[in-house]
């Protein structure tokens, strides 16, 4: 496979993504039926998710530009032969999901701990206290590009130790990575993740939008035990 091909998959599954996002957003907002669903009662005002759409769409425009250009520079550290291993595929998808979750953590709880950073940068993601799928992008563009380098913290240090760093897991990583945050973000009840042991199901990320504070993980739920910043219900 060329490191072209490699990039417009990577760039139809994100583009994907955030078409399945859009629509959500869209549902959850003009299908009353569907409140009833919602975590929080808090009043619908479609107005709010229109206003923010401008941000959205320019972070995801330039997230794909930005994918686009890295990960055609970070192509030699995959192997391109497309062999599926189920072992290979999930240990590395598994992997890559930890030390993403492991470095968002701690970038997280420092953005709300240093007050600055949380008043100039975080507090944009923040004006979303009862959110809606696709606001999982409405941040400060600062904030995901510093996001985004745990995953690749977790593919160097795949690709330093082993020559079989798997595109399926790195696409998988990123189909089950963009998938959460609009799950996390929908505002709605968790049907799925709460049956998943420490899986950060929607409660866990929409307690942290509706009280500012604590749940600082997005992925797993451990680090919020571990350090003991874990919110209650
Ligand atoms: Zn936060
Ligand atoms: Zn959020």
């Amino acid at each position: 496979m060329s490191a072209i091909k490699f990039v417009s998959i990577t760039l139809i599954i994100l583009l994907s993504c955030n078409l399945l996002g859009f629509i959500i957003s869209l549902l959850s907002i003009h299908v009353k039926s569907l409140h009833k669903y919602r975590r929080q009662d808090k009043k619908i005002n479609p107005s709010i998710f229109y206003n923010r759409l401008p941000l959205i769409l320019f972070n995801i425009s330039l997230l794909c530009i930005i994918s686009a250009i890295g990960l055609y520079f970070f192509f030699p550290f995959f192997d391109n032969s497309l062999k599926f291993s189920f072992l290979i595929v999930f240990s590395q998808l598994f992997i890559i999901l930890f030390v993403d979750d492991f470095f968002f953590y701690f970038l997280h709880r420092w953005m709300h701990q240093n007050k600055y950073i949380l008043k100039k940068i975080h507090r944009i993601h923040h004006k979303a206290t009862a959110p809606f799928a696709l606001e999982y992008l409405y941040v400060h563009p600062l904030e995901w590009m510093l996001g985004y380098t745990g995953p690749f913290i977790g593919i160097i240090s795949i690709g330093v130790f082993t020559d079989s760093l798997s595109v399926w897991a790195f696409w998988i990583y990123m189909i089950v990575r963009n998938i959460h945050e609009l799950d996390v973000h929908s505002g709605f009840k968790s049907k799925l993740g709460k049956w998943i042991p420490f899986w950060g199901e929607n409660e866990h990320h929409d307690i942290h939008h509706e009280k500012l504070d604590g749940n600082y993980a997005t992925t797993f739920t451990f680090w919020d035990w571990i350090f003991k910043t874990k919110m209650k219900k």
